[in-house]
């Protein structure tokens, strides 16, 4: 039935989807319809189910349709899915965070990352007067213009780093370095005096595959910003909240006592309907309307059953939710290792937090570069062995696998197996899709 479906899809729709990866360019075949997701599992509309390791990219950190979410969801709708005003859902939310991350003190929500960048962005260039950004090759903030120079995620798998549609003008004000450089981001405030308004970076980067930060990279990135008058922005979109309660920050920042001026939220604190936000200093958010002159709206921003979805997740995340995550990603990541090790598959598995990819290389992958170093047939034969035994990876080879506190024992048995199927379709080639 997917491929009928996918057929009538094309029809009418760009690829046949509403965002690319999910059309399986990278791993060729037809995409699967899902029908239905619960806790680990994903249901497609042929009936064959998989453990999933994608997570909708990151919100089912509690599994998918998890009770006490979806209860508190269709209390909320009942009540409207939209105002158009003020809710004790968003304040809340807001609160939370607030409580979660001690240097952010107010949070504008947006309806999806991307808007959530723009507007540190915006805001970022509001405050020092200043034009460039600077952002790192293969880290992906969303498919705003100026975020589409050097692109990770979507844009990197399809070969689309560079879009076209987005101005030289546009493009000029955002300079792209190395990820892990700081030299070169010393180089390029040299180059720039007086004009890079903020640097921009994934707090540990998941969309070129998952790279952890080098230790002191991003302390060093706040030391230069510091020491140039530019702000630094962390894009937590998908880090935060899920490696730790309060974010790849609380690994980091926290304990080395510094932090960005702006973060950006998303994925997890949508609890899977679509909410993001930025946050940060009263002092820069306030800057925004009505509060201040930088103007940024929503006609959904702060939804209701957004945000009670994001607040009822927020609220089920403890410590105990956190060291399960660990534990799973653990288990994960040494059953790909020993399956790919047994099939004999140069492969390197980078982990960050309890995010972690499969890289089908030899090679350290430490940013871009290397990240292309990958044999991303052997990716798509590895993918599609999996698919057929039951698991669903993502449908690339540059992101990050997502683990949930619903992968238990009978999840991960599937695993092991469909990874053992996987790995031996990626040593001895075969069908290519
Ligand atoms: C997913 C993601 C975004 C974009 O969020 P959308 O909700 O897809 O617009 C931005 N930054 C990072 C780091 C992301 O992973």
């Amino acid at each position: 039935m997917s491929d009928a479906l996918f057929e009538r899809a094309r029809a009418v729709m760009p690829g046949g989807v509403s965002s690319p990866v999910r059309a399986f360019g990278a791993v060729g075949g037809t995409p699967r319809f899902v029908a239905s997701a619960r806790g680990a599992w994903i249901t497609d509309v042929d009936g064959r189910s998989y453990v999933d390791m994608v997570g909708g990219w990151g919100p089912a950190i509690l599994g998918h349709a998890h009770p006490e979410v979806v209860e508190a969801v269709q209390r909320a709708v009942a009540d409207s899915s939209s105002f158009g005003a003020p809710a004790v859902p968003e304040l809340e939310l807001a609160e939370t965070i607030v409580a979660r991350v001690a240097p952010v003190q107010r949070v504008r929500f947006t309806s999806s990352g991307t808007e959530a960048v723009m507007t540190a962005v915006r805001l970022a260039r509001a405050a020092t007067g200043r034009r460039v950004v600077v952002k790192f090759a293969g880290c992906y903030h969303g498919h705003a213009d100026s975020f589409l120079v050097a692109a990770g995620s979507g844009a990197m798998t399809l070969g689309l780093p560079d879009s076209p549609g987005v101005t030289p003008g546009v493009a000029a004000d955002t300079v792209v370095v190395e990820y892990g450089d700081l030299d070169a981001v010393d180089a390029v405030f040299a180059a720039h005096p007086g004009e890079i308004a903020a640097v921009l970076t994934e707090a540990a980067p998941a969309n070129m595959g998952v790279i952890e930060p080098p230790p002191g990279f991003n302390r060093g990135l706040r030391e230069a910003c510091d020491r140039h008058g530019a702000l630094l922005i962390m894009d937590e979109v998908l880090t935060g909240f899920r490696v730790g309660p309060a974010g790849w920050w609380g690994l980091e920042g926290a304990i080395e006592g510094w932090s960005p001026d702006l973060f950006t939220y998303g994925k997890v604190i949508g609890g899977g309907l679509p909410l993001a936000a930025v946050a940060g200093s009263a002092a820069l958010l306030d800057m925004l309307a009505p509060a201040g002159p930088v103007y940024q709206a929503g006609t959904l921003s702060g939804n209701p059953a957004a945000a009670t979805a994001g607040l009822t997740t927020l609220r089920l995340l403890d410590a105990d939710v956190y060291a399960t995550l660990d534990s799973v990603a653990d288990r994960v990541t040494s059953l790909a290792d020993s399956a790919l090790k047994a099939a004999e598959v140069p492969h390197v598995i980078n982990r960050a937090g309890n995010l972690f990819s499969v890289f089908f290389t030899a090679d350290p992958v430490v940013d871009i570069q290397s990240a292309r170093t990958q044999d991303t047939k052997a990716y798509a034969r590895f993918f599609h062995a999996a698919l057929d035994a039951g698991l669903w990876l993502p449908p690339s080879a540059f992101e990050a696998w997502f683990v949930s506190t619903s992968h238990g024992a009978e999840e991960l048995a599937r695993i092991a197996a469909a990874l053992g199927a996987g790995a031996t379709a990626a040593h001895t080639g075969g069908a290519d899709h």
